[in-house]
């Protein structure tokens, strides 16, 4: 049978997997860092009436710079980053990991690289493979922080075009400090000059202020957010950066002409509408987060402190027996390669519940 690496493909796509979490179909699916509550109904019908008024105009083409959106992600990054912004300093695609994908068509591509803190978000280093930039994996200490001395020596080191900073980091939950990310930004722009991507995807779940206030002044500096997981649209596939409005400007060279259609942005203005409501389930999965870190440790795990909605908890000496146990009691959490360590995100507190009761049981298992 013909497989992929019987095409001509490229490369360094040979005998490559694609990113693929499971998508089993079990009762209590907590492996995705989903939020667990769908959109209130007053939304779903704001969302419906505004898709059909878009529909209305789908002979055309969608506004390109998707300047109203823009406006309203502006309006919200400044109500509740610590930091005014305008359209100008915000670009909206399809997902966060767009946005990566563009940042890193612009700033890395072949001959370049990029650097991630490892473990990290996969995806950073796939979409650096996708865009032919080399990668660089750096480290993390023991307790899965971003040590500022040895990562301050790999940038110095690789010189890398691309420096990924994930806080909350996935799949940890372990945030980084405003000090620390200061300082890599210094050493990428003696090594560099290079671009400093601080990826948010978790930062309204988290204890400590965004990160955005540092954008100011360091226009090599970017901070990537998204609405899929406290805005509970994982679906929507929305993701934006804010920046010096001459990064908005630089992505603007590879994005696709009109690559953000009107149904996405009309949906996405009409979820920004209902944003008091969203943020309000945001607090809700906070408390079950700290519950979850709370019970997990009274059980007798060692877990991560979390700054995101999801908690790393271990150690196993068998990860993937304990995911597969866990799994064979109804509950799907999330084995990402960390060896000693699984990660479950908050759900709903019944979810939580259900998990909690699984890995109870387990704990007693090993003990006999
Ligand atoms: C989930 C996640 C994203 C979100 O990606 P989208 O494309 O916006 O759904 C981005 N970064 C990290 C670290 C994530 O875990």
């Amino acid at each position: 049978m013909t497989g992929i690496d019987d095409l001509p493909v490229r490369e360094e796509l040979r005998g490559k997997s694609p990113y693929g979490a499971p998508q089993l179909d079990v009762p209590v699916q907590l492996n995705t860092n989903e939020n667990p509550y769908p959109l209130p109904e007053p939304l779903v019908a704001r969302i419906a009436e505004r898709v059909a008024e878009a529909a209305r105009g789908l002979n055309r083409y969608p506004d390109r710079d998707a300047v109203e959106l823009r406006t309203e992600l502006a309006r919200y990054l400044t109500r509740t980053g610590g930091h005014p912004v305008t359209a100008e300093n915000v670009w909206a695609a399809n997902g966060s990991n767009e946005v990566l994908q563009q940042l890193l068509q612009t700033f890395g591509g072949p001959g370049r690289t990029a650097i991630g803190f490892e473990p990290s978000y996969s995806m950073h280093a796939l979409i650096a493979r996708g865009t032919g930039t080399g990668w660089i994996s750096g480290p993390r200490d023991d307790d899965f922080r971003v040590d500022v001395e040895s990562a301050c020596k790999a940038i110095a080191e690789h010189r890398p075009d691309v420096v990924f900073v994930t806080s909350p980091n996935n799949p940890t939950g372990t945030a980084v400090e405003a000090d620390t990310v200061l300082a890599l930004y210094e050493a990428a722009q003696a090594a560099g000059p290079s671009m400093v991507v601080v990826d948010e995807a978790y930062v309204e779940f988290s204890h400590r202020d965004s990160l955005l206030p540092l954008i100011e002044g360091r226009p090599n500096l970017v901070v990537s957010r998204t609405m899929s997981k406290a805005f509970g649209a994982a679906g929507l596939r929305l993701g934006y950066l804010a920046a010096h409005p001459a990064v908005v400007d630089a992505v603007q060279l590879v994005r696709l002409p009109y690559h953000l259609s009107a149904v996405t942005q009309a949906t996405a203005l009409a979820a920004l509408e209902h944003t008091d409501t969203l943020l309000g389930y945001v607090e809700q999965l906070k408390a079950e987060r700290d519950r979850l870190v709370a019970e997990l440790r009274a059980i007798g795990y060692e877990v991560t402190e979390s700054d995101a909605n999801f908690v790393q908890f271990g150690k196993f000496p068998d990860t993937h027996a304990a995911w597969r146990a866990i799994l064979d009691r109804g509950v799907l959490v999330r084995d990402n390669g960390v060896p000693g360590w699984l990660r479950v995100t908050a759900g709903t507190p019944e979810e939580n519940d259900a998990f909690l009761d699984a890995v109870r049981e387990l704990m007693k298992e090993q003990e006999r």
